[in-house]
């Protein structure tokens, strides 16, 4: 972990753009308008071009070209998205995250209040 205040290595870019796009997903609307799915393709589909980690890039938009994103509502991205990002813990030998939690760890939090 490098000290604070220093430029962002590829572990933490990545955990904070996983933050980001996660968080986004799960406030998405169940019934987006057109424009709210046509800029979240462009969102995800930015990423192969912009993201400033190359082999990630690379990687990630050979995978949205096998398995369109899926952006007819929040459910149904959530579980794209995170299906992505077990493809990406799988490359990099890291656990598998149960979809089934996607909610819990990204909008609600744990049953226990925990988080509240
Ligand atoms: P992260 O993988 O960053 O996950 C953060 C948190 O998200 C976890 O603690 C967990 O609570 C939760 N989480 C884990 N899996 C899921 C899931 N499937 N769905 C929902 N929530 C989940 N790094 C590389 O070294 N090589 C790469 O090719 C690479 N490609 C990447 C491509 C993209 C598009 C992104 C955004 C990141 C990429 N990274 C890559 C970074 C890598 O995925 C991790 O972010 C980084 O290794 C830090 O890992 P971490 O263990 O802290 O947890």
């Amino acid at each position: 972990e490098p000290p604070a205040g220093c430029p962002p290595d590829v572990e933490q870019l990545g955990r904070a753009t996983w933050t980001f796009l996660h968080t986004t997903a799960a406030y998405y609307p169940e019934k987006p308008s057109p424009s709210q799915r046509a800029n979240m393709l462009m969102l995800i589909s930015s990423l192969p071009v912009l993201y400033p980690c190359g082999w990630c890039a690379k990687d990630f938009g050979e995978n949205i070209q096998k398995t369109k994103p899926d952006v007819s509502g929040r459910v149904a991205l959530s579980r794209w998205l995170c299906n992505q990002h077990n493809e990406v813990n799988e490359k990099l030998g890291k656990e598998q995250f149960n979809c089934a939690k996607v909610d819990e760890r990204w909008k609600d939090g744990p049953p226990d209040g925990s988080c509240d």
